[in-house]
C-alpha cells in the first residue's frame, strides 16, 4: 500500500513537473502571439480612424475645408453651428457650401466640355 501510494506520489510528481515544462515552453509563444494580435488590431483601428478623420476635414478633391465656426449663413439666413469662412469673405453653412461646390464642379465640366 505504501508503495502503491509512493509511485502515485511520484507519478504525481513528475507529471506536475511536466505540467510546469510545458506551460513555461508554451507561454511565451502564446503571451507574444496575443500581443502580436493586438497590436495588429490596434494598428487597423487607428488607421480607420485616420481615415474617418480625414474624410471629415477634408474635402472630396482632397483640399481642406475652409475654417469654421459658429454663425449666420449668407446664403440660407439660417444660425448654424458650423459656417465656413470663404476667402472671399462669404459665409456658408455646410449645406449651402456643398451647393457652392457642386455649382463650381458642374461649371469647371461645363468649360472642359466646350473648350474640347
Ligand atoms: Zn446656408
Amino acid at each position: 500500500m505504501i508503495a502503491q501510494d509512493l509511485h502515485n506520489w511520484g507519478f504525481n510528481l513528475w507529471m506536475m513537473i511536466g505540467c510546469f515544462g510545458w506551460i513555461i515552453i508554451l507561454a511565451p509563444p502564446v503571451i507574444v502571439g496575443l500581443l502580436y494580435l493586438r497590436i495588429l488590431l490596434r494598428r487597423g483601428r487607428i488607421r480607420r480612424a485616420v481615415a474617418e478623420h480625414y474624410r471629415r476635414t477634408h474635402l472630396s478633391n482632397g483640399a481642406p475645408y475652409p475654417p469654421s465656426g459658429r454663425g449666420v449663413c449668407q446664403r440660407c439666413k439660417l444660425a448654424k453651428d458650423k459656417v465656413y469662412s470663404l476667402k472671399s469673405g462669404t459665409r456658408l453653412c455646410h449645406e449651402c457650401f456643398g451647393l457652392l461646390l457642386a455649382s463650381e464642379l458642374a461649371r469647371r465640366k461645363d468649360e472642359e466640355d466646350v473648350s474640347k
